[in-house]
């Protein structure tokens, strides 16, 4: 066990060291390295990926004997990453990696002004790549099963299929339902750069940002990235139009929590992670939505938005500043979207990108069928396809099975919500008081702290007794516009 816990623990360091080059990339790099740049990060990728997959470490694995629990739960998530792992050929590997960045680079290109056009045969190599991918597991009941599990492990195509159906079924009546609000209190800027800078700092330091193990950057795309368990980095971007801001540093914050609360005993091993890309969004999503767009924050937070931007808050209630948050509107963007139709944005690419992978819809089609369903959906007619099927990177690099993570991250959200509000009923208190405390120290106990060591589908049983459900989800919805419309009444 200890040469297989010392070259399980060299991989980790190699992939943090991957991750520290990418983080560097986006927010400190000058941009003329960008080509060397690839190759160290490609060298890196691949030191961790031959170390991991050599004949040596599968021999560790077979022979090791775990000497207490977490070694039983570290062998049991190596030997099953490793057993995926050997089956992918690394030509397989180098070839998914190069139609990564070169789709990437097309994607940019058809943003300016190629067109998609120019992004559709890099699309179909994507496809012809992921269904070779997925012929590695021919076990697989369908082949987007074996894409869905890098994510989301064991997940199960057919369930996605039902929960987001059952989502698309709740929400499309909300979208109906929602009423006009009065949200120019969050729109129309300018809100000054230094004091949405102020106001980020203020309450990131007070939701649990300690400044001796977290960083707060400056990107284009924020992302959380963590190099080690006390080097948790998260990054957000100012716009003076709009106070998003806020509500991503929340965002990336609830990632960065879960993994700065994993169990230090983890570091270092393949545990040192989220459970899966859904779990991990369901912690951003609840600090973003279920606390930065809640009543009980906003009458904490609203004397420090007018100390921040006192020409945009020093007259405003938390009560309009609370329902402004709240708006359900359908938009063209996905990334902007509200709660509400945010879940239809991911209903719609999960079953395009599973017709692609069918092979029932063409790459030619993708952008008419987009607008079609947009339409059905949102009722919103797509004017270009900037603002339809170009808007998302995830496509253009060969992601596909990870969009449903998003949907199903604010599913979990939800089932954790209610089952917090019953455990920690006196939390709005809390939070009034800018309190967080004894929410993190909820979440530590009942999800962080077992970073890998249960499976998805495990941590879905012991926290809630069943699987994914999203029923709780849309109650909250509901009740939340529900509430917004008595706050402006
Ligand atoms: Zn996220």
């Amino acid at each position: 066990m200890h040469d297989l816990r010392r070259r399980l623990a060299e991989i980790d360091d190699l992939e943090r060291i991957s991750m520290l080059l990418g983080w560097d990339q986006e927010v400190s790099m000058p941009p003329a390295a960008a080509e060397q740049r690839a190759e160290q990060r490609a060298t890196v990728g691949r030191l961790a990926h031959e170390l991991f997959t050599d004949d040596r470490t599968g021999e560790l694995l077979a022979s090791a004997s775990p000497a207490d629990e977490i070694e039983v739960d570290l062998l049991r998530v190596a030997r099953r990453d490793f057993d995926r792992a050997v089956r992918v050929p690394a030509e397989l590997v180098a070839d998914r990696a190069r139609a990564a960045s070169d789709g990437r680079r097309l994607w940019g290109e058809a943003r300016a002004g190629a067109g998609f056009a120019r992004l559709a045969p890099a699309l179909e190599r994507h496809i012809e790549l992921a269904r070779r991918f997925a012929d590695c597991f021919p076990e697989s009941a369908h082949p987007y099963d074996a894409l869905l599990d890098i994510y989301e492990p064991d997940m199960a195509t057919t369930e996605v299929r039902h929960v987001l159906g059952r989502l698309r079924d709740g929400l499309v009546p909300l979208v109906g339902a929602a009423g006009g609000v009065d949200d120019s209190v969050l729109r129309d800027g300018p809100f000054a750069i230094a004091g949405q800078r102020r106001l980020v700092d203020d309450v990131l330091h007070a939701v649990g940002v300690e400044p001796g193990s977290w960083r707060l950057d400056l990107v284009e795309h924020p992302f959380q990235a963590t190099i080690g368990a006390a080097d948790i980095r998260v990054t957000t971007r100012y716009h003076e139009r709009e106070l998003e801001s806020l509500f991503s540093s929340l965002h990336e914050f609830g990632h960065g929590l879960y993994e700065r609360q994993i169990d230090p005993a983890l570091a270092r091993t393949p545990l040192q992670t989220g459970a899966s890309s859904s779990w991990h969004e369901s912690q951003s999503r609840l600090w973003e939505n279920m606390i930065g767009r809640s009543g009980a924050f906003w009458r904490w937070c609203r004397p420090l938005a007018a100390a921040a931007l006192p020409e945009r808050f020093a007259e405003v209630t938390w009560q309009q500043i609370a329902a402004a948050a709240n708006v359900v509107r359908p938009t063209l963007i996905r990334v902007s979207a509200d709660e509400v139709t945010y879940g239809l944005h991911i209903v719609l690419r999960f079953e395009l990108e599973l017709e692609l992978i069918e092979g029932t819809l063409a790459v030619g089609d993708l952008a008419e069928a987009w607008n079609e369903r947009m339409r059905a959906m949102l009722g919103v007619e797509v004017p270009d396809d900037l603002r339809g099927v170009l808007q998302d990177v995830h496509w253009s690099e060969g992601l596909f099975g990870y969009f449903p993570t998003y949907a199903l991250g604010n599913v979990i959200a939800g089932q954790l919500w209610a089952r917090i509000q019953r455990e920690l009923p006196e939390l709005e208190e809390h939070v009034e008081r800018g309190d967080f405390a004894p929410l993190r120290e909820w979440l530590a106990l009942n999800v962080h702290r077992f970073g890998r060591r249960q499976t998805p589908a495990e941590l879905l049983a012991t926290t809630f007794g069943t699987g994914l459900d999203p029923e709780p989800y849309l109650a909250y919805l509901a009740a939340k516009m529900r509430a917004s419309a008595s706050l402006m009444s």
